[in-house]
């Protein structure tokens, strides 16, 4: 692991950082647990899933829980979370603020229909829709500038954690972002890892490997500010279920995760919600 300095406004991988604890202060960092929903639903199963994840968590006080259904159900999603402590979330946004762009949405939208949060950078738009560093940070400020949330998506390919360039893959990602905004800006932001050998496909990370790139990412920061390496909540993502989301909560720096499949299952994202939950 190379933890980089931040110099002069840039990430210098050549340095290295001195050493600091990657497990600063976890009981200040409230686990957080997103469901994304991906290109699923209508409005009918969509209701039968928001009841029933509201009925069944809104008892747990100790995990924020987030759905990010697909825009054009979001408004009336957000309707049926109104008065309860479940937060929306978009998966997606566009960079630019208005103007001649077919089929986009922008952050002034998301936070018209209620959303509080935007998941930024997810392999598949990185992979699927040509989403390139650049793009991922424009949105990420997009959605700062607007008083969201980003939830900023990182992970590296099989065949890059085969030629063992994971760190380097996500020091790339994440100092992009933090070159066009800043390092102070993640005081605001949630950083989800998610390899993208992991994503939907059965395989997850082992608890160790996540938590090695968990511990990465957050010295990181550790090292630019402290006080954002030791409040940042970094979430793990890829192939989370009900069975294996305990032991991925219990590393000393995961602080929940981004779910996709298992969030479609009211009695598999409640019990991932409640794992986290049980993680202070
Ligand atoms: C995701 O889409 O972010 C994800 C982690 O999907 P899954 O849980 O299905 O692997």
């Amino acid at each position: 692991m190379t933890p980089f300095l931040l110099i002069s406004g840039k990430w210098n991988a050549n340095l290295r950082a001195p050493f600091l604890p990657a497990v600063v202060s976890r009981a200040m960092r409230t686990p957080f647990v997103a469901g994304n929903w991906k290109l699923h639903g209508s409005r009918e199963s969509n209701q039968r899933l928001v009841q029933g994840i509201v009925n069944e968590i809104e008892p747990l006080q100790a995990c924020q829980v987030m759905v990010c259904p697909p825009f054009v159900y979001l408004a009336e999603i957000g309707q049926a979370l109104a008065g309860t402590d479940i937060l929306l979330g978009a998966q997606n946004l566009a960079a630019e603020a208005s103007g001649a762009f077919t089929g986009e949405v922008s952050a002034a939208m998301l936070r018209d229909v209620g959303c509080s949060h935007v998941i930024i950078g997810h392999s598949e738009r990185r992979a699927l829709f040509g989403e390139s560093d650049a793009m991922v940070a424009a949105k990420f400020k997009a959605t700062q500038a607007h008083g969201l949330v980003p939830i900023l998506c990182v992970g590296e390919s099989l065949e890059e954690r085969e030629a063992d360039v994971t760190m380097e893959v996500i020091d790339r990602q994440i100092g992009a972002v933090v070159d066009a905004a800043g390092v102070g800006a993640f005081a605001t932001a949630i950083i989800a890892y998610e390899p993208v050998w992991a994503i939907g496909t059965g395989l997850t990370a082992t608890p160790e490997q996540a938590q090695e790139v968990h511990a990465h990412i957050r010295g990181v920061f550790a090292d630019a500010d402290a006080k954002i390496g030791a409040s940042l909540r970094i979430l793990y993502g890829g192939s989370v279920k009900s069975g294996n989301a305990g032991d991925l909560f219990d590393m000393d720096d995961i602080d929940g995760g981004l779910i996709g499949g298992a969030s479609l299952d009211i009695v598999e994202f409640v019990a991932i919600c409640a794992a986290a939950a049980g993680k202070n």
